[in-house]
């Protein structure tokens, strides 16, 4: 069996920066020496031998691995984390932290230490912490970044998706995307079907205009949350202060979860990037090529049900565009807020 690594190598002659840290993981998991050969794509360099490579392979991305067994035959990897998954199944991941207990006061001297800290040092201390059982709740949005940061750190995790059925075909289309890029799995969650039979048959499937959405977000994602959440000891959103002045000014990096609780009871929040603008988290995406969802390139800021979200008119704050018709102070889905969940959550 022969292991090969395609790295990128751009212009100016630095190694691309996610190559780096591929390299970094598989040294990491002492997958480095089993790598036998490591080929360079020099970018503007069609006859480079990793150019060549990338081009019999249809491979748009790198880095990328391919194995060649004793038969013949090849498989070819996208993603370090598949490649490492499926090709060193005993190496172990990184130790993660066992029994830590974690109260509301620790978490506030946690809060105070990580306030200030890049978003990655956050998310790192959360999965060196938590592993799996933290979840990156991913929208399907510009919160791809926690993505690529969670794979950066080397350590496990999970990532879910609120499916509630009325998200654009775009952004449906994007988390395939997210899926195969990084080569990870995403929860979807689904609403309870029975709940959400009643709703529609009792009030039709666009209620949300004249009553509010409320009811709909409380069957088609609040009670998913609160079901998956369940299964994890912390979860990730890609909350930001800047998203909303009046709904979303005095988001804290960690703290306890005071609407939902995980499979410990104390659920810890945490939001790598609630000091971040939409500034950066848009010259991190660009700066890393990070895939992203299609509709950003139509208007659309913040991006959730296809129904619910519209792109926001010159001079409006970026969430202006979701349940606009509804008054600004009530333009959250319930989430993020303190609240007990609706009577529709079981
Ligand atoms: S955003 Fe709109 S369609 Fe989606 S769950 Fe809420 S009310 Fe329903």
């Amino acid at each position: 069996m022969k292991r090969m690594m395609v790295k990128k190598r751009l212009l100016d002659g630095r190694d691309c920066e996610k190559c780096l840290h591929a390299e970094e993981l598989l040294r990491q998991r002492g997958a480095w020496e089993q790598i036998d050969q490591v080929i360079i794509a020099e970018e503007g360099n069609e006859t480079s031998e990793g150019m060549v490579l990338a081009g019999r392979y249809g491979v748009e991305v790198a880095p990328f691995f391919v194995v060649q067994s004793d038969d013949g035959s090849e498989q070819i990897y996208r993603s370090v984390l598949q490649f490492l998954r499926e090709q060193f199944p005993d190496t172990p991941s990184e130790s993660i932290r066992e029994s830590v207990v974690l109260s509301a006061e620790s978490l506030a001297v946690l809060e105070q230490a990580y306030a200030s800290r890049p978003p990655l040092e956050i998310i790192t201390w959360a999965l060196q912490t938590f592993g799996q059982e933290c979840a990156i709740a991913f929208s399907g949005a510009e919160d791809v970044v926690l993505i690529e940061m969670a794979v950066r750190t080397g350590y496990p995790f999970s990532v879910f998706c609120l499916d509630t059925g009325r998200l654009h075909p775009e952004t449906y289309q994007f988390l395939e995307r997210v899926r195969k890029y990084y080569g990870i799995e995403i929860s979807l969650m689904a609403p309870d079907t029975s709940a959400l039979q009643a709703l529609v048959k009792k009030k039709g499937l666009f209620s949300f205009y004249t009553d509010g959405h409320k009811e709909c977000c409380g069957i088609r994602k609040v009670e998913p949350l609160k079901r998956a959440l369940r299964s994890y000891r912390a979860w990730i959103t890609g909350q930001r202060r800047d998203q909303s002045p009046s709904t979303r000014g005095e988001v804290l990096v960690i703290h306890p979860d005071e609407a939902f609780v995980g499979k410990e009871g104390l659920l810890v929040k945490i939001n790598p990037l609630a000091g971040w603008t939409s500034a950066k988290v848009w010259g991190y995406i660009r700066a890393q090529e990070l895939p992203y969802n299609p509709l950003h390139d139509r208007g659309f800021v913040s991006i959730g049900c296809e129904p619910c979200t519209r792109p926001p008119r010159p001079g409006e704050h970026e969430r202006a565009g979701r349940w606009w018709w509804e008054e600004e102070t009530k333009r959250e889905c319930g989430l993020h807020i303190a609240e007990t969940p609706t009577t529709t959550a079981s």
